[in-house]
């Protein structure tokens, strides 16, 4: 899609129908689509992501859980490379409305049983602060088991 002189090339945005320069919208750089923009201009884009994780909270969640707990790249991977992650979104979006977490100062997601892994039963969604109090106090319970087997 060439402009009338040849030399700035644009697109019309799927979403906004504006008609924009090509340097507005992303271009793929690999996969299928390699060499092909994107239909929806930057903005767009950024707009329509935001939205979707304002409408979908919890998906932040399943990332942040999955990652932590599949990726041995993470700093803090090794207090979680013994766990398994057996967790849809669509759990997260579950516990995300059982436990009302929207109502959350911050929520946290919460292995009820921290030895256990990430299921949907050992989940649960809790104020942050809570959350990291009892890692605190489990912490502080492991330690005076180790002090007092010594
Ligand atoms: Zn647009």
């Amino acid at each position: 899609m060439k402009s009338t002189l040849g030399l700035v090339e644009s697109k019309v945005c799927f979403r906004c129908k504006k008609n924009k320069s090509l340097t507005e919208f992303r271009q793929y750089k690999s996969g299928i689509n390699k060499g092909y923009y994107s239909s929806y201009c930057r903005q767009c884009n950024k707009d329509y992501l935001r939205q979707y994780s304002k409408d979908r909270p919890w998906i932040k969640y399943y990332d942040h859980s999955k990652f932590r707990c599949c990726y041995s790249t993470q700093k803090r991977h090794k207090y979680y490379k013994n766990l398994e992650f057996n967790m849809t979104p669509n759990d997260f979006k579950f516990l995300w409305f059982r436990d009302r977490a929207w109502l959350l100062e911050k929520a946290s997601i919460d292995r009820i049983d921290s030895k256990k892994e990430y299921n949907l039963n050992n989940c649960r969604f809790i104020e942050l602060k809570q959350n990291q109090l009892q890692g605190l106090k489990e912490r502080w319970d492991k330690f005076a088991r180790d002090e007092r087997r010594r």
